[in-house]
């Protein structure tokens, strides 16, 4: 059966390794590039004097992002018989976290292209440690460039031995290891006579096989407010549901406060409803008419989590300024935001090799990875990562700028404990 919605991947791996080539296959396996773009690329590549190069076609995509400034993603799109999909591409570590963290694109699976050639490489590392702190446990690893190891078996073997010791390293295990030539379309529809010996499913077979359903639509409800607006003299809270259902005539309540009311309408685009799930963005009114703002967060009155202001992560920093202990900057969680500090750095890693570089430590430099308790201005509506994403997720910032995402390990943590 046809599923209803779009599955967001991830494609990730090292600089060159063939992410781009690899989406073109996608889309050119998938009769998803338009006409004239994949003449216009044959025109050019003949100019050139090469065979239709597939990354340049991605290339040109990525250029047509760049110029557009409303969108911050590269987001494209493919369908197969089973599902429409949508690629996030992450054209460096930096922005796939971004992405990732912040939220608009979380993916619920991703594709890891390791090149035969090459071996694991630092990025490669890097991206499958994110992965894991994200808890994207539907991973396909592509090791690509088959073509250039003559096809063979033994290559594939040893390559896959040594990125299965550094995913296992993590405590990921993937659903499917496939052998593939992006550049000649080896693997990506069927089997193929190159490379008889392997039996496994091609790529797309893989993707269409992955189990997609999202576990937030049985999780209790959190909404977490993004504005009010006042219409004819009603306060209509606006806000995307993160978990769980909100249904008319439900009693609710708004956290941090506790404050408790009953939903006594609720629309979605204008219309009425009774009922709305996980991931839909929607309006409703309160009874009694409370003054809510922006950042308190919705919940189910009889299971809602308790406000925290200490929290544990797993973080990531991104940026070239250091994260330091003590030191005030600003979290983003969901729609809430406040300042806080890093209280402990327990743990600082070194993203590229996972090594534990310090116990204790006073900061975390760019592109590593650490465990860390942070210690917020006010209460926060947090909860466990794996429980519900939205509200396990943020990101510290410095004057709208990213400097780093996490998600939450422990939703509370005392300080006697430290
Ligand atoms: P990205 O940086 O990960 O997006 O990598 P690209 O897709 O841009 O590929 C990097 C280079 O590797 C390009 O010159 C590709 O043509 C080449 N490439 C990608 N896939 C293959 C493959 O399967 N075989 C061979 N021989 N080259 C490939």
């Amino acid at each position: 059966m046809r599923e209803q919605e779009t599955a967001k991947i991830v494609i990730t791996g090292h600089v060159d390794h063939g992410k781009s080539t690899l989406i073109g296959r996608l889309l050119l396996a998938t009769d998803s590039l338009p006409k004239e773009k994949l003449a216009e690329i044959k025109k050019i590549s003949q100019e050139l004097g090469k065979d239709t190069e597939l990354a340049f076609a991605i290339d040109q995509l990525e250029e047509e992002r760049k110029r557009s400034i409303t969108i911050d993603t590269a987001q494209i799109f493919f369908k197969t018989p089973k599902r429409d999909y949508c690629i996030i591409d992450a054209p460096g570590h930096v922005e796939f976290l971004k992405n990732m963290i912040t939220g608009a694109t979380l993916a619920q699976a991703a594709v890891l292209i390791v090149d035969v050639d090459e071996g694991i490489k630092e990025q490669t590392t890097r991206h499958a440690y994110i992965l894991s702190m994200l808890g994207i446990d539907k991973l396909i690893v592509v090791f690509n460039k088959m073509d250039l190891a003559g096809n063979k078996e033994e290559v594939y073997e040893k390559v896959k031995k040594e990125a299965l010791r550094v995913l296992a390293d993590l405590g990921m295990k993937p659903v499917y290891t496939i052998p593939v030539s992006a550049k000649e379309g080896t693997n990506f529809t069927g089997p193929s006579p190159e490379m008889s010996w392997y039996k496994g499913p091609s790529v797309l077979e893989a993707l269409d096989s992955l189990d997609l359903t999202r576990e937030t639509a049985v999780r209790p409800l959190r909404l977490p407010v993004q504005d009010v607006y006042q219409v004819d003299g009603e306060r209509i809270i606006v806000g995307r549901i993160s978990s769980g259902k909100a249904t008319s005539g439900q009693s609710v309540s708004l956290l941090p406060s506790g404050r408790v009311a009953r939903i006594s309408s609720l629309r979605v685009f204008g219309k009425e409803l009774t009922e709305a799930g996980a991931g839909e963005s929607i309006g409703l009114t309160l009874e009694p008419t409370l003054t809510v703002e922006r950042g308190e967060v919705l919940t189910e009155k009889e299971s809602r989590p308790q406000p925290t202001d200490r929290f544990r992560a797993n973080i990531f920093w991104i940026a070239e300024e250091p994260l330091e202990i003590n030191k005030k900057t600003t979290l983003r969680c969901a729609t809430q935001e406040t300042g806080v500090i890093a209280e402990r750095i327990e743990k600082r890693i070194n993203s590229s090799t996972l090594e534990v570089i310090e116990e204790d430590a006073r900061r975390l430099e760019m592109n590593e990875a650490g465990v860390v308790v942070f210690k917020t201005d006010k209460p926060i509506t947090a909860e466990k990562f794996s429980f519900v994403e939205e509200l396990g997720r943020f990101v510290i910032e410095h004057q709208y700028n990213v400097q780093g995402a996490g998600i939450i390990v422990e939703e509370r943590c005392d300080q006697a404990k430290m």
